[in-house]
């Protein structure tokens, strides 16, 4: 099955409405040193094709009755889709059936896209994890920098697509003192800003021990994942809330047990915003 209606594992901390998973590609080349993929995905960080996935995408699509969400395992502007076009021609698919889409992606490359997503029911998530691009490389290697994607925010904004901020995740010592700069530099191109703090597995705990103490923290299982302690996570996500308070922007967290306002936390509630005039 391509189209999978979205679990996060059963967890009891996940706020997102009834939505359907759809990753045009396996595995992501972005290779982020948090990512969990790793633990469920072979070769998880090198991007494959689905096989004969537009044929089988159609045929899937009268599962959709809320929105679909891409992705949730992989990006869906990996480097490769610059001459793939995969994501491209997915889109043209929703759009021709009146899909609605929540994109999620670190790439600048959903700017590509913007004469399509003008006439679409769909919104953007874009992660922005640092506004430093030395930082950026050591976390995320393989995506693009933080300018590239503040750009393609600017871009999209000025489109009158509507688009979201996930800052996720937050890594004491690795990013925490860069929260209210980030939201200071997306507040003029985005509605609304979901916050996340690191939830390491396994293996992603790992690769994280590069670049932070992790044995400075008392960590927490919750199901599969790793928890800083709550009092920690809960100062970190005060003061993204503050800092879209400041600017009006809404404010939520994924997956953190801890209250918000916002009318989704995945950013989805933006694709009801958009009108589409039939042409
Ligand atoms: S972009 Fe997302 S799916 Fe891809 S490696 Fe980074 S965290 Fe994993």
């Amino acid at each position: 099955m391509l189209i999978t209606p979205f679990d996060p594992w059963k967890s009891k901390l996940c706020t997102c409405p009834k939505k359907y998973s759809f990753s045009p590609y396996t595995g992501c080349s972005h290779a982020c040193i948090y990512c969990y993929i790793t633990s469920y995905i072979p070769n998880a960080f090198k991007v494959r094709l689905k096989k004969d996935l537009f044929r089988r995408l159609k045929k899937e699509l009268h599962k959709v009755d809320t929105f679909i969400s891409m992705s949730n395992s992989s990006d869906p502007y990996v480097p490769e889709e610059r001459d793939f076009k995969v994501t491209r021609k997915c889109l043209r698919i929703f759009k021709e059936n009146k899909i609605k889409v929540l994109i999620i992606t670190k790439s600048d490359i959903v700017a590509r896209d913007v004469d399509l997503l003008k006439d679409m029911m769909a919104a953007v998530s874009i992660t922005i994890t640092t506004l430093d691009n030395k930082k950026a490389a050591v976390i995320e290697p393989n995506a693009p920098s933080p300018l590239k994607r503040l750009k393609a925010l600017e871009k999209l904004h000025r489109n009158g697509i509507p688009c979201s901020v996930r800052l996720d995740p937050i890594i004491p010592g690795i990013n925490d003192e860069e929260i209210e700069e980030i939201v200071d530099a997306v507040s003029s191109y985005a509605n609304h800003i979901v916050a996340s703090t690191i939830k390491p597995r396994n293996d992603s705990i790992k690769r994280l021990k590069k670049v932070m103490n992790v044995e400075k923290y008392e960590w927490i299982r919750y199901g599969n994942s790793f928890y800083l302690p709550k009092d920690l996570r809960f100062d970190l996500l005060k003061r993204v809330e503050k800092a879209c308070r400041k600017h009006g922007l809404s404010f939520a967290a994924c997956r953190e047990g801890y209250k918000f306002k916002a009318k989704s936390c995945d950013g989805s509630h933006l694709i009801e915003t958009r009108v589409i005039k039939d042409k």
